[in-house]
């Protein structure tokens, strides 16, 4: 099969390097960073000069792209996947949206003959890469049977979730419960730091007892070191966690923990770290009490 893979940078990129290296598939790429493309045709890809001429190629067509609105653009828009792939093409979109845009892209989609899945990914970019990401996919079973063999090729697992929508349901709740734990880890390790504990003796602790999450262990490793480049950028979590208090708002279930972790990234981007690492809002504390996390 040839699979276009549009938007290979933290996520995109090394899982479509799994697929080149995993499948017998031909990968072609298309994304609007330069250096980012090279990492996938050093590997073996081939590059399009637009979505149009990628779309138009492709047996299934892949996205990972940073918000719904772009998501839009590239899939419905002038020039887009639906106004080039052909009738019987596969679009498999692995960024996280909201339901309400998964639902849209889908009707576009349905409306050209081409079936589609959503299939937000989690992780983080060490398991894109070591290609034991999470797939939570909404769609109807057969195209999900179909393309099964080609989500596995870079997934450790793959979960049906249900109809289109669901994907993202499934996404969104699991992010909103990760940022709710990466914002108490902050805290917490600011209250290690001003208690004067040993910082790797309290992260044992935590990393064997009950306080121990993902969302504390990537706090933890990034805030020791001082390390906020992004592999998970601010403001894409910030998109995601307002996708999800809109769903909770849709939904009629009262957000009070959520909304307190956005005021914390709403403080962050005003500080201008929007395109650091999500674990940059422990910043906010240390800006606070002027002292940092670092072991
Ligand atoms: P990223 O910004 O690193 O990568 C997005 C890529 O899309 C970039 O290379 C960019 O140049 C490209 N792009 C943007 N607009 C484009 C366009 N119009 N046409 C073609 N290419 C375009 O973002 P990421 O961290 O890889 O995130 C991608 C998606 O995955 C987002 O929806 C994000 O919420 C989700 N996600 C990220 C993580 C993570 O840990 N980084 C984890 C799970 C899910």
């Amino acid at each position: 099969m040839k699979i276009g893979f549009i938007g290979v940078g933290n996520m995109g990129g090394p899982m479509c390097r799994n697929i080149i290296r995993n499948t017998n598939h031909e990968v072609v790429v298309f994304d609007l960073n330069p250096a980012a493309l090279k990492e996938c045709t050093d590997l073996g890809a081939s590059s399009a000069l637009s979505v149009a001429e990628l779309a138009k190629g492709c047996d299934v067509v892949i996205t990972s792209l940073p918000t719904p609105r772009i998501v839009e653009d590239v899939t419905l828009g002038t020039g887009g996947v639906a106004e080039n792939a052909r009738p019987g093409a596969v679009f498999i979109d692995l960024s996280t949206n909201s339901p309400a845009t998964a639902k849209r892209v889908n009707e576009g989609m349905k409306a050209k003959g081409i079936p589609m899945l959503e299939a937000p990914v989690s992780g983080g970019t060490s398991r894109a890469k070591d290609g034991t990401i999470v797939i939570m996919v909404g769609g109807d079973s057969q195209t999900f049977e179909q393309q099964l063999p080609l989500l596995k090729s870079f997934s450790g697992e793959v979960v049906h979730v249900g109809d289109i929508g669901m994907g993202s349901t499934a996404k969104l709740i699991n992010n909103m419960l990760a940022f709710c734990n990466a914002a108490a880890a902050a805290e917490a390790l600011m209250m290690g730091k001003r208690a004067g504990i040993d910082l790797h003796k309290l992260d044992s602790v935590i990393r064997n007892a009950s306080g121990m999450s993902s969302g504390y262990a990537n706090m933890a490793t990034k805030a020791f070191k001082g390390e906020f480049q992004p592999t998970f950028a601010l403001d894409l979590a910030h998109k995601d966690l307002r996708l999800a208090l809109e769903l909770a708002d849709d939904l009629g279930v009262p957000g009070l923990i959520a909304p307190q972790v956005m005021s914390l990234m709403r403080m962050a981007r005003g500080m201008g770290l929007g395109g650091q690492d999500s674990s940059s809002v422990i910043k906010v504390y240390e800006a606070a009490l002027k002292e940092e996390v670092r072991a």
